[in-house]
């Protein structure tokens, strides 16, 4: 059935039509064969139609099989594709994350700003450094001149305006600053709160009330297909 040319024998081995070049390929050299000229009864034509009709059957076959192969091939590979989506989906969705903390970060700093808080936290800061340095030289000048006192026993006497090389007016002078800050800065009761908008897509997905990934289909489109 291979070749151009009509076949000549019958293996009945391999249920091979053979012809003059089968027999020189010489394959089915220790087959049971038959020559097709003598097989003229009634069973033999029945026989040699079956075969004639089975080679059609497994022809068709080996097609159909293929196609249904292909099929699976075909899903194989959408598969393949959707987890190839899903992939590039992430690493977008990754890069828009970090583009967006970047935004987010000068956002919430910028409406920080506005609202004052990191001023008035900076103000405070440096208010306290003042207290505390002023606070702490005053205690040394007040432990040595109370030192001073009780070796020239000198009780009761009032804390002079001026220890010896010091002046008073700057520490006056500090006080009232941070005296002024102190009492015109109000009690801060305020409570921040950020929000984050999701995209109406992300939400959407992210409610699942976006459900559709994609839509697959198979198209089957009348190509030959099989070795003929
Ligand atoms: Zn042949
Ligand atoms: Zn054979």
């Amino acid at each position: 059935m291979h070749h151009s040319t009509a076949a000549q024998v019958l293996c009945r081995d391999h249920k091979h039509f053979l012809c003059t070049e089968c027999l020189i390929e010489n394959k089915h050299a220790g087959c049971s064969l038959r020559q097709l000229r003598d097989m003229t009864s009634k069973a033999d034509a029945v026989l040699l139609d079956f075969l004639v009709l089975e080679h059609l059957g497994c022809r068709k076959m080996y097609n159909w099989f293929m196609l249904r192969d292909r099929i699976e091939i075909e899903k194989n590979n959408v598969a393949s594709h959707m987890e190839f989506a899903l992939n590039k989906i992430e690493k977008r969705l990754e890069v828009m994350l970090k583009k967006e903390a970047e935004c987010m970060a000068d956002d919430i700093g910028r409406a920080a700003s506005l609202s004052t808080v990191l001023s008035e936290t900076i103000t405070l800061e440096n208010t306290m450094e003042l207290l505390t340095s002023n606070i702490r030289e005053l205690l040394e000048l007040e432990k040595a001149a109370s030192t001073h006192r009780s070796v020239r026993n000198d009780d009761g006497a009032k804390t002079p305006r001026r220890i010896k090389g010091v002046d008073f007016e700057v520490f006056i002078e500090s006080k009232r600053q941070a005296k002024e800050i102190l009492t015109h800065m109000k009690d801060e009761t305020r409570r921040p709160v950020a929000h984050l908008e999701l995209a109406g897509a992300l939400k959407d997905i992210c409610t699942g009330r976006r459900k559709i990934f994609g839509k697959s289909s198979l198209d089957v489109k009348p190509v030959a297909i099989g070795p003929n």
